[in-house]
């Protein structure tokens, strides 16, 4: 049998992290075993049995390169990011975000992953990470319970839960389009991606009325305790709508940007519906994560107009999210402190979102490839939007650890002279210059 030339590192979790640490090895001649519990065990979110499964949104968000999101994306390809090839390759209509058809997107990952000689798929739950050689832990938000009790026991109780939840989606064909309009936000055409549901006030008063008196599954255990930690950007729309009855259209029902071509007006409200494949025959309820019960969803959202009969393909639910206390655990490097052969990647590692995830994921699997290779490992500079998110999640003085997507809050004190659309524009012109220097030298 031929011997590999290096060793093989264990990769725990075929995720968007895991995948992308993956990746990152066998371009590098790398071998891995990569393990991975679906669909023998399911998370409770995910469907599949496929690699890089999207459990929710299938966004990774803006693309614009003046956003924090569109500049993440725009460091992580000049890593060669995989992860983002493919969406790219997979790409659907959602005006300037980066949308992709998830079923394809999925598919092709498992494919390419399972199909390469350098890699060993091993379809099992790991109840541990591996004591010899290096491994890299990119189990996301959804680890499995023994695992997570095997992280408790290795790292101390330091784990913190909270929620998140998922927006239903429905069929494109069971969308009521004489009670809708296709536009982006400020889209002077009126021809953009988005399905817009307006509402009229009476509409949206009895909306938000059944929305906050409507059933919800109950929460158990553990979880119960950590319902107070709902995450902001994710709250359920009953939640939002409980903290005041005009919240929802201020915050993800905003009429902001658009003009009802039948009324030549702005709407009072409006729901967004977001496509969800290729095909353009899904629509994602965009802001709709929810914890009703399936009958509540279907009774409650057929309260607006356009989705009178909507048909819905899959409905809203709660889930878990566990996140390691990375600052006492990590170093930039994204090695642990207590053993430098393991690398931690992903959601995770406190990080919050699709294209975050795939960045930690890539920085692990850079590094660890680095080090078999006899190279020192990396930190990306903390005036790149990458470096600015590690050097968050590994930074040992917050008063509470809470979970962080890229943003440019992260650039708290950089050029605090300028207003804030030239510091905006400092801030993305410097790290494109930082960033650049840093890839030149990888
Ligand atoms: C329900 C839900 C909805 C979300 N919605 C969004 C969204 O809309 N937009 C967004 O940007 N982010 C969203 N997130 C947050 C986050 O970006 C995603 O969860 C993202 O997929 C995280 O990537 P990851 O690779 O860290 O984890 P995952 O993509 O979850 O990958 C982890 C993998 O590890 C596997 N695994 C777990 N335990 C074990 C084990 N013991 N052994 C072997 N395999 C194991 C899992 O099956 C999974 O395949 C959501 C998270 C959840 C849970």
């Amino acid at each position: 049998m031929k011997k590999d030339k290096h060793p093989q590192v264990v990769v725990l979790g075929a995720g968007l992290a895991g995948i992308e640490a993956t990746f990152q090895l066998i371009r590098r001649g790398i071998p891995v075993r990569l393990v991975e519990m679906r669909p023998k065990i399911q998370t409770g979110a995910h469907l599949t049995g496929e690699c890089a499964e999207l459990v929710c949104s299938n966004s990774l968000g803006s693309n614009l390169p003046d956003r924090a999101p569109g500049l993440l994306k725009e460091e992580l390809r000049t890593l060669s990011s995989y992860i983002l090839d493919v969406a790219y390759r997979y790409r659907v209509p959602a005006g300037q975000a980066l949308a992709v058809d998830r079923h394809a997107f999925s598919r092709e990952i498992s494919r390419y992953i399972k199909g390469h000689s350098l890699v060993d798929y091993v379809n099992e739950e790991a109840t541990s990470i591996p004591e010899e050689g290096t491994a890299i832990l990119a189990t996301g938000p959804l680890t499995s319970p023994t695992l997570l009790s095997f992280l408790s026991k290795t790292f101390g109780k330091k784990q913190l839960f909270f929620f998140d939840a998922i927006a239903p989606i429905v069929s494109a064909d069971s969308i009521d389009m004489s009670c809708a309009f296709k536009s982006d936000r400020y889209d002077e055409n009126g021809d953009g991606d988005y399905v817009n549901c307006p509402l009229t006030q009476e509409e949206y008063e009895r909306f938000v009325q059944e929305l906050v008196k409507a059933e919800q599954i109950p929460i158990s255990g553990m979880e119960k305790d950590s319902r107070k930690t709902f995450f902001c950007a994710c709250q359920p729309i009953e939640e939002i709508a409980r903290s005041g009855k005009d919240s929802p259209r201020f915050g993800p029902m905003k009429p902001v940007g658009l003009t009802d071509p039948r009324t030549g007006k702005r709407p009072y409200a409006v729901l967004q519906l977001r496509q969800d494949n290729l095909l353009g025959s899904f629509y994602n309820l965009v802001g709709c994560q929810t914890n009703l019960t399936v009958q509540e969803q279907a009774r409650v959202f057929r309260i607006i107009p356009a989705l009178l009969s909507a048909n819905f393909l899959r409905f809203g639910q709660m889930h878990r999210n566990s996140y390691l206390n990375s600052p006492k655990i990590l170093l930039p490097t994204m090695q642990t402190k207590t053993n430098p052969s393991w690398f931690i990647g992903g959601q995770i590692t406190g990080v919050e979102g699709y294209t975050e995830s795939v960045g930690t994921g890539l920085l692990a699997g850079l590094n660890a490839a680095r080090i078999i290779l006899q190279k020192n490992p990396v930190v990306p500079p903390p005036e790149t939007i990458l470096g600015a998110l590690v050097k968050y999640i590994t930074f040992p003085g917050h008063k509470s650890f809470m979970p962080m997507s890229g943003n440019f809050g992260l650039f708290q004190s950089e050029f605090p002279e300028l207003g804030a659309d030239s510091r905006r524009e400092k801030i993305i012109s410097n790290a494109r210059k930082v960033f650049r220097e840093f890839a030149d030298q990888l």
